[in-house]
């Protein structure tokens, strides 16, 4: 946000009036819109990754990957089976 400001800024000095205020404005719009399509590319490339998901499993509920356990097909959350103890499993998305 400081970087599109200080390029803004430095528009409007070089630009005569109206064309330097048009290029401010539109930086301002369209700098947050391609940080948060950055953004959502980067949580888009851990989802797919699948692994290790605690950190991000704890923010997002939705995207929680459960497992199931091929033994006793008791549904849990990773490591070993609750109920039977076996560590055969697979993600259940
Ligand atoms: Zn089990």
């Amino acid at each position: 946000m400081f970087a599109s400001l200080a390029v803004s800024i430095g528009l409007q000095m070089i630009l005569p009036f109206p064309y330097g205020l048009a290029a401010a404005l539109g930086i301002f719009i369209v700098f947050p819109l391609l940080l948060r399509r950055r953004a959502m590319s980067r949580m888009g490339g851990y989802g797919e990754s699948g692994t290790g998901g605690g950190f991000f499993g704890a923010s997002s509920g939705s995207t929680k990957v459960r497992y199931v356990c091929l033994v006793c097909s008791n549904k849990h959350n990773g490591g070993a089976c609750p109920r039977c103890g076996s560590k055969m499993q697979r993600a259940d998305f």
